[in-house]
């Protein structure tokens, strides 16, 4: 048997044409949704992530601006900062880019933005309406988890749903999501007892641990869904020969960057899984597609209208 392979790059682009499409309709209403991105100093993985934002943002029809304070710049200079951003009526939402230098305080920054217009989706405010299950903002790399189930009809309600990884930003708000939609979820961390025994009881496994291939095939139910939200940079000849040797197109990838992409679960789990989500190509591109969403969920949330776009 071999699994599906949720193809997320697809089920990006979808979702980008909707918020495309829905910009366009609040333009004729001579209304243009704004994401502001703050991005401190000079961090090269930072800044080739906001470009991509940027990118996006232009893609479909949404204003973006970015704010760079110095390297230097201090807790109350970003607050001030992003006061300044909740009081824009042009700015509906706002994006501190992580991490921040070490001298900032990033809790106290994070909780400064108004959590109308808290599109990753951080702050206690949108935690807590996502536990009690009231309209806010999602995260957004989580929320890409479940939009790519519901986009390829894989049911989640009575399942046996398993995350590995606690992490405020994937593991907690995906085994929220899960539960929400009615899934039986277990939560394990680098505390828990017989991993691979808990994972296989899994009808839906996602990984969230920042391991590379650390699910093998043992942690797998024969023809479970398999989300593999790891992304992980491996540099190391010998570490590429043991996920990838004679695979011919990751090879050539490695030969010519010095590094390939790898997730949390092993490539041969494709041999035992139901459905898989690839890495690249799987997770990733719903992260920037579903900062897309929110930012026009908050630009209709924040401008006295729900969000008539289908909830997640
Ligand atoms: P994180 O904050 O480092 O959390 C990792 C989690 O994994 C922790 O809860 C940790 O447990 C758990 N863990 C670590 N080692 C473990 C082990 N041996 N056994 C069981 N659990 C273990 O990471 P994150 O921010 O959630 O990110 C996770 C991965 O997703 C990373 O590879 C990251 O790059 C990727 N990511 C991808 C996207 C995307 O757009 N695709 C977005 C965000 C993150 P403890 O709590 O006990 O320490």
């Amino acid at each position: 048997m071999s699994a599906t392979i949720l193809d997320g790059t697809r089920i990006a682009q979808q979702i980008r044409g909707e918020v495309a499409a829905e910009v366009k309709s609040m333009a004729a209403a001579g209304v243009r949704p704004g994401l502001a991105v703050v991005l401190v100093g000079h961090n090269p993985a930072s800044e080739i992530y906001v470009r991509g934002k940027v990118k996006a943002c232009e893609e479909v029809g949404i204003y973006s601006e970015q704010i760079t304070p110095l390297e230097s710049a201090s807790t109350s200079e970003l607050l001030a900062v992003i006061e300044t951003l909740n009081r824009r009526a042009d700015i509906d939402g706002i994006l501190v880019q992580l991490p921040l230098p070490s001298q900032a305080d990033s809790k106290r920054v994070l909780l400064a933005v108004d959590p109308g217009k808290d599109v990753d989706g951080f702050h206690p405010m949108n935690v807590g309406f996502l536990s009690t299950q009231r309209p806010g903002l999602v995260p957004c790399t989580p929320a890409g988890v479940m939009e790519i189930m519901k986009r390829s009809d894989i049911p989640v309600a009575g399942r046996e749903a398993v995350v590995v990884g606690r992490s405020d930003i994937v593991g907690k708000p995906a085994a929220m999501l899960l539960l929400n939609a009615n899934a039986t979820v277990t939560v394990c961390h680098s505390k828990t007892h017989d991993l691979a025994g808990v994972c296989r009881r899994a009808d839906i496994l996602i990984a969230a641990i920042g391991r590379a291939g650390m699910i093998t095939r043992d942690f797998v139910k024969p023809g479970a869904t398999v989300i593999d939200v790891g992304m992980n940079t491996v540099t190391d000849e010998a570490e590429f020969r043991k996920f990838f040797a004679g695979n011919a197109k990751r090879e050539e990838a490695f030969r010519k960057k010095g590094s390939v992409l790898i997730g949390d679960v092993q490539p041969e789990v494709a041999e035992v899984a139901g459905a898989l989500t690839p890495v690249p190509g799987g997770v990733g591109p719903l992260t920037i597609a579903m900062l897309m969403f929110n930012t026009v969920k908050a630009a209709k949330m924040g401008r006295g209208k729900q969000a008539e776009m289908p909830r997640v």
